[in-house]
């Protein structure tokens, strides 16, 4: 946080992202998001200074002070899904110490609480309400240059040393393709964030500023491997395939040979699609799959098939993609068959596919899926952690309601033990390695929740010794990796 004040009449901005904690341990370049590098280019190519500050609760106070002597012009806090017990006192103390900060509040919870926030924080200069994309043009305003989203930036004017040390320490680009999604999935907050918020809904950004931004970060700092942050970087439709192509011929025009993972529907992996993308060197996708019950895709809204997941774990398979899923294993709605065709259909794809989990749907007042479905739903009782718009609910179905208590704690027990059974162990040398341990061990533990499903009544003793034999097999599956050795 050092640093000395510019002589130049020019604008000192520190960011404080909030709600990244574990990023944030050590604000690896994976965490700064592609906006704000385009902010820290713009604040420096017009002679001012951005810091970014590293959260810690415990020092948050001194923080505030070692802020307010610094004499930053602006602090601009982004704030996603949880506001910390320290930040308004935080906000208060920097403003007593210096009132001549203008302090910005942007992200999730002030878009939805900003009358709220603007009313219990006199202080704050102003509380942006929308998406990032939307939102910095009125942190642009302020500090008087231009805003133009998706213009490359010329990195040839800042010290590369110190771009790099910030943005590329981990040596891969974060690439930011597009903004919102044209999807309305009924359990999705991001989606009705933008549709409510961003004018346009969803926004392809222009692929050749994108592949130039590539072709800056490869040619300047031999950057191969580009991840796009994007909720949904193909879109859908018939804009998927030309995107795929767009993106695939402008990397071949500018004779870029990089790899590059993404997130997108698994309704878009399609053989047309799925080569472009190859050419374009797709090595990892993620998938919202969700659920392989059909009854819960049409109540989540996802407009997609187990057929669409079937097809798109093959299509990955056949060309060497490696697969991230998402899963949501219970709705309130759910029933026990559901819940069961569910989990068999994830087995089935777990072979290939590394799951990532939620046990329970959580339930937003601000999706879909509430607006729906909340006059079916009982046991509503809203909690405050997360902007006092989630429900914890009661389920529908039997057998949810007397076993999804027990369901639940072998899962996050199993969940809690695959993280950190290999803690006892020498590190995995590979991220390969890393990679099919948690999908096999993943692949245990649904193989484990079948079973307490397929019983009628499963008491917590069977239940225990069940995780037991999980356990067992993960940890056969743990000495399985040759370079893996106990650490006594
Ligand atoms: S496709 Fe993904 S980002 Fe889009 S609405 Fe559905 S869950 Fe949300």
């Amino acid at each position: 946080m050092e640093r000395t004040m510019n002589e130049k009449k020019a604008v000192s901005l520190a960011l404080l992202e909030l709600n990244n904690k574990v990023k944030n341990q050590d604000l690896a370049s994976a965490s700064i998001l592609p906006v704000w590098r385009r902010l820290w280019l713009d604040i420096k190519c017009n002679g001012g200074e951005m810091d970014f500050i590293q959260e810690n609760s415990s020092v948050m106070i001194e923080v505030a002070l070692k802020l307010a002597n610094l004499k930053y012009d602006i602090i601009l806090i982004h704030i996603d899904s949880f506001i910390p017990n320290w930040l308004f006192p935080f906000i208060k103390l920097l403003h007593n110490t210096d009132q001549s900060i203008d302090i910005f509040l942007c992200g999730f919870i002030p878009t939805v609480k900003c009358g709220e926030l603007a009313e219990a924080l006199p202080e704050v200069h102003a509380v942006i309400s929308g998406p990032l994309e939307s939102s910095m043009e009125i942190i642009y305003n302020r500090i008087g240059i231009t805003f133009r989203p998706y213009e490359v930036k010329d990195i040839s004017a800042v010290d590369q040393s110190v771009f790099k040390d910030l943005f590329l320490k981990d040596s891969v680009g974060l690439i930011q393709a597009s903004a919102g999604c044209p999807m309305t999935c009924s359990f999705c907050r991001y989606s009705s964030l933008y549709h409510r918020y961003y004018k346009g809904v969803y926004e392809q950004f222009p692929i050749d500023n994108i592949v130039s931004e590539i072709l800056e970060l490869n040619r300047k700092f031999n950057i191969s491997h580009f991840k796009f942050i994007d909720s949904n970087f193909l879109g859908c439709g018939k804009m998927a395939y030309k995107r795929a192509v767009d993106l695939a011929s402008s990397l071949q025009a500018k004779g870029l040979d990089i790899t590059c993972e993404m997130h997108c529907r698994s309704d878009m992996v399609q053989t047309d699609i799925i080569s472009q993308l190859v050419k374009c060197g797709l090595r990892h996708l993620s998938i919202g799959i969700e659920s392989m019950s059909q009854n819960q895709l049409d109540r989540f809204g996802k407009k997609e098939t187990v057929m669409d997941h079937r097809s798109a774990k093959e299509l990955t398979v056949k060309h060497g993609i490696s697969v991230q899923g998402y899963a949501i294993l219970a709705d309130p709605l759910v029933t026990r068959e559901e819940l069961l065709e569910n989990l068999s259909g994830l087995y089935e794809l777990s072979e290939e596919v590394l799951f990532i989990i939620n046990e329970k749907m959580i339930l937003y007042s601000t999706t879909d899926y509430y607006k729906k479905y909340h006059s079916l739903l009982s046991g509503l009782k809203p909690f405050k952690v997360s902007l006092g718009t989630a429900f914890d609910y009661s389920f529908k179905d039997k057998w949810c309601i007397e076993n999804f208590g027990i369901f639940q704690k072998a899962s996050l027990l199993l969940k809690y033990k695959i993280r950190t059974l290999p803690l006892s162990y020498s590190p995995f040398v590979s991220f390969a390695d890393n990679y099919l341990y948690i999908k096999k061990a993943t692949s245990h533990k649904i193989q484990l929740l079948m079973r307490i499903v397929s019983e009628n009544k499963p008491d917590e003793s069977k239940v225990m010794l069940w995780c037991n034999e999980a356990l067992k097999k993960i940890e056969e599956l743990l000495t399985s990796y040759n370079e893996l050795k106990v650490i006594k």
